[in-house]
């Protein structure tokens, strides 16, 4: 065998992928006198950094289960001028992280909350912070399924893990009292430890009716919004930007 089949050899070997891609063209470029071998050595490792960094981010994101992958380059700061595009572009920045800050968007359908939080989340996320994204629905019902397992426990212990965890849509089910107050020990045991960020049509006025119970429900605001940053958002639903439904249908 060849030594440079041998070398390749190696490369596979030691999961090298990446430098085994872009060595011939390397190969070129010493014999063309391009390269020295220690520039040689530096393109080659930093392309295989370079792959695996891509690698691992991509796959982050994956795990963090966002509902769609959109970043904040996505968002139209021109339909929504109420919104602080610099507090958007600071929470991107992951600074709330350090001082364990929540953010609660709170809205109507359609204005963006979703899609703001997750491009928070996809910086984190790429940032290779543990972040996961879930629906509050989806959320209730581990939690429910968790307490007549008698694992409360074990599920607030799970989602106390994340870095950044994203509690998407509070309002639109209401919960029994139980799984109300697991939940509240869950955002409880997150307080001052780790950021959450919450999604809601519903202002904290009705979460007593979401919570199915008003001491549960101000406990919960409690922990949330001590530290944290509440952004109302009140202009109209993108999903019918440039559909006349209102003027036009009278609905
Ligand atoms: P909600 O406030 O109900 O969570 P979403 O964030 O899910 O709304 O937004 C609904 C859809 O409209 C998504 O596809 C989202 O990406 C898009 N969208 C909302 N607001 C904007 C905006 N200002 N610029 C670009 N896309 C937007
Ligand atoms: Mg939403």
């Amino acid at each position: 065998m060849s030594t440079y089949n041998q070398l390749v050899n190696n490369l596979e070997t030691l999961k090298l992928n990446k430098m085994m891609d872009i060595l011939p063209s390397l190969i070129k470029q010493i014999n063309d006198n391009k390269l020295s071998i220690v520039d040689t050595l530096l393109t080659l490792t930093d392309a295989e950094i370079k792959f695996r960094d891509d690698r691992a981010r991509k796959i982050n994101i994956t795990l963090s289960s966002f509902p769609y992958v959109k970043t904040i380059k996505d968002f139209d700061f021109s339909y929504q001028p109420q919104i602080n595009k610099a507090q958007i572009e600071d929470l991107c920045s992951l600074r709330f992280l350090n001082t364990k800050t929540n953010v609660v968007f709170i809205g109507s359908p359609g204005v963006g909350k979703t899609h703001l939080a997750t491009s928070i989340g996809i910086e984190a996320a790429s940032q290779r912070l543990s972040t996961y994204f879930i629906n509050f629905s989806n959320l209730m019902m581990k939690i429910k399924k968790a307490v007549a397992e008698k694992r409360e426990g074990a599920i607030i212990k799970h989602y106390l893990k994340y870095s950044l965890l994203i509690i998407d849509e509070i309002g639109y089910l209401p919960s029994d009292k139980e799984t109300s107050y697991v939940f509240f020990q869950l955002i409880a045991a997150r307080y001052e430890k780790r950021s959450t960020i919450i999604t809601t049509n519903q202002p904290f006025s009705k979460w007593g009716e979401v919570f199915g119970d008003s001491v549960i429900a101000s406990a919960i605001i409690d922990r949330l919004v001590h530290h944290c940053e509440i952004i109302k958002i009140s202009g109209t639903s993108y999903r019918i930007k440039g559909k006349k439904v209102f003027e036009e249908d009278n609905i």
